[in-house]
């Protein structure tokens, strides 16, 4: 295991199971490390000691071959390591709770209430180490 901060791993980010599933082989880069690890200290990790409970990561990096065959769109940003999918596993009230924390404490580039065609919400969010963090939020779910 490859610690990135007090309590997130490398591994959490590129372990996939679809990729193990297709034989994809999830290779991470330098550069894609370095993303992965501003994202984690400047929003993933303030985060977790914030909420003191655990953040499951739902999909971190993604290599091009793995995020087609996910149906992300081409331009992800789970393809550079800057984003990542935290898993709310059906508590909505956790994910709100998460996701209006990142919104008033942390720099962040977009944050996103994602959801699938069976039900299933997560929360992306992604983060820029060259500064230029635009704060795009889309909370299709905090209205209703
Ligand atoms: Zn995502």
């Amino acid at each position: 295991m490859t610690p990135l901060s007090q309590n997130f791993t490398l591994e959490e980010f590129t372990t996939s199971a679809t990729a193990k599933r297709l034989g994809i082989i999830n290779a991470v880069g330098q550069k894609e490390v370095a993303n992965i690890c501003a994202l984690v200290h400047n929003v993933l990790q303030p985060l977790r000691d914030a909420m003191r409970e655990p953040i499951k990561i739902g999909s971190g990096y993604r290599c091009p071959r793995l995020n087609r065959a996910v149906g992300g769109v081409p331009t992800s940003q789970h393809q550079y390591g800057q984003a990542a999918d935290l898993c709310i596993e059906g508590d909505k009230e956790k994910g709100r709770r998460w996701f209006t924390w990142i919104m008033a404490h942390c720099d962040f580039d977009q944050l996103i209430w994602e959801h699938n065609a069976k039900g299933s919400y997560w929360v992306h969010v992604s983060y820029r180490s060259d500064g230029k963090n635009r704060r795009h939020v889309i909370n299709n779910l905090l209205k209703r």
